[in-house]
């Protein structure tokens, strides 16, 4: 029986009321920890502007210590026979799957994201536990290279301890994505969620020790990114840092972890087109274009931000994909019927919302959704918002704006199509829409990105390369991606005794 919004007004009351009691702790060698230095700060909701409770502020010495708590519980936890490893991941999986609803509704109070999505995300998180916890027991698996004289295997082992720095857009599913993984692999764990959403990495890390994992293990570490997270990049025992953020932080992560050589893995912002020729199926096309941008409040990297339509049916796709926008419900997040909820913050609401004028501004003209007119004060509502008449260049055509905005871009053909969705500065995913096999094909080769799906929205499949191109990101994840990440490859090469070794010393 699905839950109404009822019932998930009274389970928020009830998740929720332990995080107002007390400051959030962090939760290092599986015991929860004040800061250091006793500072705090205030985690707001997005629905009106009121405080839901403080949070320990980390900073250099509490990573320190979450950084040798990991350090100390690495041996073993690399030694642990993948099968143990297996069962363990296996138990999250379970946990998480019991407690799907408050991690949902946690999530949506926390990052204002509407329930239906958070529901799945949940579940998700669940099944990245799952997928790995399979992959575990062949993690250290190599390759057999046999050459003349030698044969060579490789063989791989845990990095050590690792960096998991996430951001607050479906920030659970996002955590369980990059900690799983490191887990099968059996690196510890170092987890910094962003500052804006600390609660659901902190279930998730409560659930870890519930199903077996060892203190040590998986430690969390809360804080601003000046501070904490620049801290953990910093941190000679920190061996390599899987990052999902912005670019520009990316950047800034690169060069924290330059003098300590960390290995980085990158998923950063993206600009992400949905080209739609005229040959496409045209129902299915603007369902999944609507779907991947008012979905998760538009709070997506693989968000289909940019629509490129062919100039031939651009004005009469314009026309139906406004006349959908404006009949998606925006709502308490808590509302199974709603689709798009508050942003996240003041200051992220403030930035999508100045890309109204930036549109106008620019010669694109604006359409808007009818918001929520039962919308709490001092919350960070906005309504559904569509630029038509853009051109390649304008701001809203270039800038990621991570909110419910989409971008109507016109295209004459397959070439116009390619140099529209190429020139910008990401290179994620982007979508297809065509019935013709060979042009799907030929497009597909020609785009600058990680992903392309061809006449679908984004559906995962956890085997397949995740990950992108330009200032999307470096390294992919997914599958054996993921294990190349957080392991060691050797390679061990046995003479056959029949190769020649020169003599230098010339004994007689
Ligand atoms: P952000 O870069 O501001 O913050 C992400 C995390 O980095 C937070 O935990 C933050 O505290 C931390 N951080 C900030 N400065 C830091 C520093 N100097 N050193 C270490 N850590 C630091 O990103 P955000 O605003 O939280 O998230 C939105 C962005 O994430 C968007 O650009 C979006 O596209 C991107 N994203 C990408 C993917 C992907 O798979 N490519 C997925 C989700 C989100």
């Amino acid at each position: 029986m699905s839950n109404t919004f009822q019932d998930n007004q009274a389970a928020a009351v009830t998740h929720l009321a332990r995080f107002a009691s007390e400051p959030l702790p962090h939760l290092i060698d599986g015991q929860p920890h004040a800061s250091v230095s006793g500072e705090t700060f205030v985690n707001t909701s997005p629905v009106d502007g009121s405080t839901l409770g403080s949070i320990c502020a980390g900073a250099n010495e509490d990573i320190d210590r979450a950084a040798t708590a990991a350090a100390e519980a690495f041996d073993a936890w690399a030694a642990t026979p993948g099968s143990e490893r297996k069962r363990i991941l296996h138990n999250v999986a379970n946990l998480i799957e019991q407690r799907t609803h408050q991690i949902a509704v946690t999530e949506c109070m926390d990052t204002g994201q509407t329930i239906r999505f958070m529901s799945a995300a949940a579940i998700r998180g669940a099944a990245n536990f799952r997928y790995f916890a399979d992959l575990a027991p062949g993690a250290a698996d190599g390759k057999a290279l046999p050459a003349q004289d030698h044969i060579n295997y490789t063989t791989r082992r845990a990095i050590g301890p690792v960096g998991v720095i996430t951001p607050w857009n479906t920030p659970f599913m996002l955590s369980t994505w990059k900690i799983a993984p490191a887990l099968a692999a059996g690196c510890t764990v170092v987890h910094k969620p962003a500052e804006w959403s600390p609660y659901t990495a902190h279930l998730l890390a409560e659930i870890a020790l519930e199903a077996g994992l060892p203190p040590g293990v998986l430690n969390v570490v809360h804080g601003m990114g000046e501070s904490a997270g620049k801290a953990l990049t910093t941190h000679p025992a920190i061996k390599a840092i899987a990052f999902v953020g912005e670019s520009a932080t990316g950047s800034m992560i690169q060069a924290q972890g330059a003098p300590t050589l960390k290995r980085v893995h990158f998923e950063l912002g993206g600009k992400n087109p949905v080209i739609v020729f005229d040959d496409a199926n045209l129902d299915r096309a603007l369902d999944a274009a609507t779907f991947m941008i008012y979905s998760l409040n538009g709070e997506r990297c693989t968000s289909s931000s940019r629509v490129l339509i062919q100039r031939s049916i651009y004005d009469s796709v314009v026309e139906q994909l406004v006349a959908k926008m404006k009949t998606i419900p925006v709502g308490h997040p808590l509302d199974p019927a709603s689709v798009v909820g508050p942003l996240i913050h003041p200051r992220h609401h403030d930035k999508v919302c100045s890309y109204r004028d930036i549109a106008a501004a620019d010669g694109a003209t604006v359409h808007e959704g009818p918001g929520w007119d039962q919308a709490p004060a001092g919350g960070c509502w906005v309504a559904p918002m569509l630029f038509s008449d853009a051109t390649p260049t304008m701001r809203v055509a270039q800038e990621e704006i991570f909110g419910p905005a989409l971008t109507a871009i016109p295209f004459d053909d397959e070439a116009d199509a390619v140099e529209i969705a190429n020139n910008v500065a990401y290179g994620l995913a982007a979508y297809l829409w065509t019935s013709d096999v060979g042009r799907a094909h030929r497009v597909s080769n020609q785009l600058e990105v990680g992903m392309v799906w061809v006449n679908s929205q984004n559906v995962r499949h956890l085997a397949t390369p995740f990950g992108g191109t330009k200032r999307s990101g470096i390294g992919r994840d997914g599958g054996d991606w993921s294990f190349d990440f957080y392991m060691e490859t050797k390679n061990i090469a046995i003479a056959l005794d029949t190769h020649n070794i020169p003599n230098l010393g010339a004994a007689q």
